[in-house]
């Protein structure tokens, strides 16, 4: 099976920092979007790669050349093709897959301006996985009301909603613009032009859409503000910590008592409000390069208290309050189990003793897995001895919010979650 890469660098410079240079040319840190491109796939099997370019393109070929007569580069075959009359990025897609030298079953989608620290291989293999025509990697971003959202919804089904549309109440999962397809798909979804606002819309509805959420490094930086915003993350350490390819440390957080105040079982979206100050606290973890992952025991599911539809709602209430302060939780994980039967209106099949439910540690083992997470050095935070049970069977560090402080084994605590999250990315990023 032998997969390459289309990197789509199109589209006219007008809006980048140096409209003279082509994008992938940009400078961040020490060397061009095309190097970070590059050094991204030298930890997948892909070597062949097809550049599209529009504007500028001479400058586009002879960047390829300097580049890939470095020695670090040398085993990189990179073509680059001049798309003469633009029309929408998947018609450059298959110009681009067209046009390896031979022929590919799957193709990784880039975007010129996009730069990428993450474990592309991770993606391929669980999109391999799954079948699907078409796949996906998501992350949340700092203004999802403005991005083209894709996410899996209540009942496991990919949804996307491409920028414009109504934004309430959806989960901040955009489109990280990074995508993977199989050959035969590109000719699937024969009306469709652009790869955000159509092609994905198509694959979600014949159910051919792959959902990667990944915590890892991605970065638009195709306007001048955005590109100083990703040279400003390479100097103070962020794409390093964020975008490493080895285990990373993490901010694990309950959420009710911690994000929230602690809940009566039944409530509502409408209800839901995030404690003052935290929101601004999970925004210097984000802008430090901290994950961030929540993880909630939901018994009130089981018990027949709440959908989860209206679970749903209430999470993505949840990050719509932190998007309005450009505040994010990489991924969020929930328990919906609950071990005592013989209430009315429950639910039997999720009224088991299960491996989810917090002190048990299946929750940070599987963010472990999916994520890349060291938990000897993550700290879960929580207001309760099951969130402190939690993080020593997980093995990581644990500060208890609480005004009484009055867990039974030795503990570090803090009054309140502001002083809490401080606190613990203070500890994360020393
Ligand atoms: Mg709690
Ligand atoms: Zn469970």
């Amino acid at each position: 099976m032998s997969v390459g890469a289309v990197i789509l660098a199109g589209g006219k410079g007008t809006r980048s920092a140096n409209p003279q240079l082509p994008k992938i040319a940009q400078i961040v840190g020490p060397k061009s979007l095309l190097e970070w491109h590059l050094d991204a796939l030298r930890a997948t099997q892909i070597r062949d790669l097809v550049i599209v370019s529009g504007h500028l393109g001479d400058q586009v070929a002879e960047l390829v050349h300097s580049v890939t007569s470095m020695a670090s580069y040398r085993d990189f075959h990179i073509s680059v093709l001049e798309e003469a009359d633009p029309q929408g990025t998947v018609a450059a897609l298959r110009l681009g897959a067209s046009s390896f030298p031979e022929p590919v079953e799957r193709i990784l989608v880039m975007l010129g301006d996009v730069l990428v620290a993450m474990p592309i291989e991770q993606f391929l293999l669980n999109w391999q996985e799954s079948s699907k025509g078409v796949g996906v990697v998501a992350h949340p971003n700092t203004h999802p009301f403005d991005s083209d959202s894709v996410f899996v919804n209540a009942i496991g089904r990919e949804v996307t909603l491409p920028k414009g549309s109504d934004k309430r109440r959806v989960p901040n999962s955009a489109s990280a613009g990074l995508f993977l397809i199989t050959r035969a798909s590109l000719s699937h979804y024969p009306q469709a032009r652009d790869l955000g606002s159509n092609l994905l819309v198509e694959a979600a509805e014949h159910n051919d859409l792959y959902i990667f959420t990944d915590s890892h490094y991605l970065k638009d930086t195709g306007t001048p503000e955005r590109l100083e915003a990703t040279n400003r993350d390479f100097e103070n350490g962020v794409i390093d910590r964020k975008g490493s390819l080895g285990l990373r440390s993490a901010l694990f957080l309950d959420r009710d008592g911690v994000i929230n105040s602690v809940q009566p079982e039944v409530y509502q979206a409408d209800d839901y409000k995030v404690l003052p100050g935290v929101a601004g606290e999970i925004k210097k973890a984000n802008e430090r390069g901290i994950p961030v992952f929540v993880v909630t025991n939901q018994p009130g599911i089981a018990k027949g208290l709440m959908s989860f539809e209206e679970h749903f709602e209430i999470r993505s209430e949840l990050d719509a309050q932190l998007g309005f302060e450009q505040a994010f939780i990489d991924e969020y994980y929930f328990c919906p189990h609950h071990p005592d039967s013989g209430f009315e209106g429950e639910r039997i099949a999720l009224k088991i003793e299960c491996e989810c439910r917090k002190p048990n540690a299946a929750l940070a083992n599987l963010i472990s897995r999916q994520h890349g997470i060291e938990l000897p050095k993550s700290v879960m935070l929580g207001d309760t001895a099951r969130d402190q049970g939690f993080a020593r069977n997980a093995g990581m560090g644990f500060i208890h919010v609480s005004s009484s402080c009055d867990l039974e084994s030795a503990h570090v605590c803090e009054l309140d979650s502001v002083q809490a999250i401080r606190r613990a990315v203070e500890e994360l990023t020393c």
